[in-house]
């Protein structure tokens, strides 16, 4: 079969990896480190930084096309790599969404709402930031992750303490706003400019991290999810995107939809299309980077994913990890167990997830909440 390749080698390529070998095809990984989850599974892995400049012209001699699973890879690397092969997404759309400023600034000029904020470069951009900031969040612009990378902040001074804090590089400050719930619109768009977008899924998260999403027929309001859809296909034309991408957004209490961030790959509320769509995200992505047609969106079943994060364990006892009884949790119908294969299952680490079905959404819920019980877990679901 023909080759693949994938920058990054964290949980996403892997899932990656199993479904391009489904369809036939072998995979390259590029990782810096020795054993990554995606490298493990790869038919190939190469063990270089992602901006080692020989290293990625090798890349480009063995595959046609390449993607991304990392969204902070270099988009000098992206572009290096694009002169020989397919690059997808492209590294002026990554170059965007890899730095907060940029993609603020971005999303508005598209005429879509995001949190009131301003861009912080030194101390006198939060002594000048507007009142109506406060309460509010100090987000570093690039590199942050499940909620790293941020601060909530009460008062200027606390905003300016916490700039010192990550070492004065440029920032965003958001207002801290009143989130009613989240969601996120996971969607696919081919070099042709064909678009397909997969159910809207409602978001709960715990520390910064997502915990759960639950996907059924009707859950999110139409009209609040055309006006999701809509939003997205705007940022994706805009960002004239090829690949898979999620845009979150924020649902406040007084019915507003407000967009938080882009990703340009797959994305963890995207998970549920493993088990619960006609096609997954990743295969989605196989088939952009392929030129293939895009798959069916639709959701066959009601879903709920949880993510299990290496917390679980440590249920109880803190110095000595005790791994979670999956024998118990496979036996109660619709589950269905994603494990990644980390070595080392740290708290706050993603090590896996589960993805619960039901014939209605209060069945795969109930199902849930019992794989909650048996996990030890304080996840409550929308
Ligand atoms: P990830 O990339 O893993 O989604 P991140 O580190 O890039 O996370 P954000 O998505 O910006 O961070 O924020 C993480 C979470 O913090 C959000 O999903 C939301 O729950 C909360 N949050 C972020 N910004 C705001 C805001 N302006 N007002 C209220 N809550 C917020
Ligand atoms: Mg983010
Ligand atoms: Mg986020």
């Amino acid at each position: 079969g023909e080759w693949l390749g994938m920058l990054g080698g964290g949980q996403l390529g892997r899932m990656f990896c199993h479904e391009a070998q489904k369809l036939g095809y072998k995979v390259v990984v590029l990782d810096p480190s020795g054993n990554s989850p995606a490298g493990m599974v790869a038919e190939r892995h190469m063990a270089a930084a992602y901006d080692d400049i020989v290293a990625l012209k090798e890349l480009a001699a063995s595959t046609p096309a390449v993607t991304t699973e990392f969204e902070n890879v270099p988009a000098s690397s992206l572009k290096q790599l694009s002169a020989s092969c397919r690059v997808t997404p492209g590294a002026a759309a990554v170059a965007v969404v890899q730095d907060r400023i940029a993609e603020k600034a971005f999303i508005s000029a598209q005429d879509i709402p995001v949190a009131p904020y301003c861009e912080v470069r030194d101390v006198s951009d939060l002594e000048q930031a507007q009142d109506a900031l406060f309460p509010g969040i100090l987000k570093v612009a690039r590199l942050g992750y499940d909620g790293k990378g941020q601060q909530r902040v009460s008062s200027r001074a606390e905003a300016i303490e916490a700039f010192r804090t990550f070492g004065q590089i440029p920032c965003v400050l958001e207002a801290m706003l009143p989130l009613d719930y989240e969601i996120s619109v996971v969607m696919a768009r081919a070099i042709s400019g064909e678009t397909a977008i997969f159910p809207i899924g409602i978001n709960t998260h715990e520390n910064g991290i997502l915990a759960s999403t639950v996907v059924a027929e009707g859950l999110v309001k139409e009209d609040l999810a055309k006006q999701a859809r809509e939003a997205a296909l705007r940022i994706a034309e805009g960002l004239n995107y090829q690949g898979v991408m999620c845009v979150e957004f924020f649902v406040l209490s007084d019915g507003r939809l407000i967009a938080n961030e882009i990703a340009p790959r797959p994305h963890n509320s995207g998970h549920y299309t493993m088990d619960a769509c006609v096609t997954s995200q990743f295969e989605q992505q196989v088939r952009v980077m392929t030129g293939m047609p895009l798959g069916a969106t639709d959701l066959l079943t009601p879903v709920v994913m949880l993510n299990i994060l290496g917390d679980c364990w440590f249920n109880g006892n803190a110095s000595h990890a005790r791994e979670p009884q999956w024998h118990d949790i496979l036996a109660i119908p619709g589950v269905s167990l994603h494990l990644y294969g980390k070595d080392e299952p740290r708290p706050g680490r993603k090590v896996g997830h589960i993805n619960v079905v039901g014939t209605t959404i209060e069945q795969a819920k109930e199902r849930a909440r019992d794989v909650i019980r048996k996990m030890g877990i304080r996840t409550v679901l929308s």
